[in-house]
């Protein structure tokens, strides 16, 4: 039997992914990559926007015609999917389940009940990479910021135990992984037993072998200095941080009940910067929040300005039934929100580039994750791309999941150039 799975999503739905494979070969299940030979199709989606949603549901015509060619197909829908959607995907899909269930897929599959569902994050993934691993160390939200589902999808935070998390990044790095990325929806308010972010920090810090480590997500609210000071003490905590102010502007982003304020952003930022001069940062912006005035957008763009990210993640607002903003007019066009995402851009272009001008001249050492012809890329700690060409006669040679030192001769707004030593 062979399986074929689609991930749409974030980081989080990328790696719970990585689960479902483990469970399904460990069924016997195949995986394949040519859609038209499997048995067995999984989506893992997102609810965060609609036009995730509208992706999922784009896969009816799909289904239909693939079923009418093998009768037995079967299709399960999961990763975050809102209650108020499931029955217009059970007209699409066979199985709707839970990824806190997906241990039983086998049961689910031969409709027999499921009982009392236990931890799924024990489950040792199917790494879709040999290098670089997610390692989610909390599930769920209890935030309910005014715009978003994941509250409602995820439900509430449940941050896995330190053993487990220490286990599994000790195997990865046995193993020879070089990027270890923790992930959660605010890593930040990580406690299990009396270990807290910082301390979970600590103690991965300190595996033997040579590896990163990254994080995300990061709330603004829970971020401070004990954090701040792990990343700086660390050695293997890389200087790159996203941390999503979502508005510039604090009327706003009261109305998106953030609990913070521009000031205490700030304040953040420049202790960071102070602590660790060479963190490079980005963020996340939602843009034509319902109610956002042209005034209010200019303190964003402002923000951007000041604060002069390496990296955004600009999105327009878009309505989620279910969540608080949803009851507010959604009042801001859409040609008006691409113009506000456009003008975050072009700030957010020259800052970038400006960052990135900084880089020339130096030596930095890149963990080499890809290859297009005699083209070659990676990432430096701070998290910037570079590319490089292979030298004559090591066209050939992989260096994919290795650190190399690189000499970075050129600078664009959003990649590095440079030469290998
Ligand atoms: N936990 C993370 C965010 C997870 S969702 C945090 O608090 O930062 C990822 C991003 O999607 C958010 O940062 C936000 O910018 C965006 N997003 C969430 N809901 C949205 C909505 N309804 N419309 C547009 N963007 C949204
Ligand atoms: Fe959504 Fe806010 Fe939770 Fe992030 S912190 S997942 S934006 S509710």
């Amino acid at each position: 039997m062979k399986y074929h799975i689609i991930v749409y999503g974030c980081q989080m739905n990328f790696s719970d992914s990585e689960r479902v494979c483990a469970v399904l070969e460990n069924i016997r299940y195949k995986k394949t990559s040519n859609i038209n030979e499997a048995d067995l199709i999984v989506v893992t989606m997102c609810s965060v926007r609609q036009s995730a949603v509208d992706r999922v549901q784009g896969l009816t015509e799909k289904f239909e015609k693939l079923k009418y060619k093998n009768h037995k197909l079967q299709t399960i829908l999961t990763g975050c999917v809102l209650k108020k959607d499931r029955k217009i995907f059970l007209e699409i899909f066979d199985y709707i389940i839970d990824i806190k269930d997906i241990k039983k897929i086998s049961e689910i599959l031969n409709k027999k009940i499921i009982k009392n569902t236990d931890n799924y994050l024990d489950i040792t993934p199917k790494y879709s990479s040999k290098f670089s691993a997610s390692v989610p160390i909390m599930t769920g939200c209890n935030n309910f910021c005014a715009y978003c589902v994941v509250p409602y999808v995820r439900e509430r935070e449940i941050s896995r135990p330190t053993k487990e998390i220490v286990f599994e990044v000790k195997n990865l790095v046995k193993k020879g992984y070089k990027e270890i990325w923790l992930l959660g929806q605010n890593v930040n308010s990580y406690k299990s037993g009396k270990t807290n972010f910082p301390a979970l920090l600590k103690t991965i810090n300190k595996i033997p072998g040579k590896f990163w480590i990254r994080f995300t997500s990061s709330h603004p609210k829970d971020f401070n200095s004990e954090v701040i000071a792990a990343i700086a003490t660390g050695g293997k905590i890389t200087p790159y941080l996203n941390l999503p102010i979502q508005s510039g502007d604090d009327k706003v982003l009261k109305n998106m009940n953030r609990h913070y304020t521009v000031k205490d952003y700030k304040n953040k930022i420049k202790e960071l910067r102070k602590k660790i001069p060479a963190i490079c940062l980005s963020t996340d912006i939602i843009v034509g929040y319902p109610g956002e005035t042209k005034k209010q957008f200019e303190n964003t763009l402002q923000l951007f300005r000041d604060i002069k990210y390496d990296m955004a993640y600009i999105n327009k607002y878009s309505e989620r039934k279910g969540t608080a903003a949803a009851k507010l007019k959604d009042n801001v066009s859409v040609v008006e929100k691409k113009r506000r995402e456009k003008a975050l851009n072009e700030v957010l272009k020259q800052t970038a580039l400006e960052n990135n001008k900084k880089f020339v001249g130096r030596e930095v050492e890149v963990l080499v994750d890809s290859k297009k012809g005699s083209r070659q890329f990676g990432r430096t700690k701070e998290y910037k791309i570079v590319e490089f060409n292979s030298l004559a006669g090591q066209a050939n040679k992989n260096l994919i999941g290795k650190f190399i030192k690189l000499k970075i001769v050129d600078a664009t707004p959003w990649k590095l150039k440079a030469k290998i030593k």
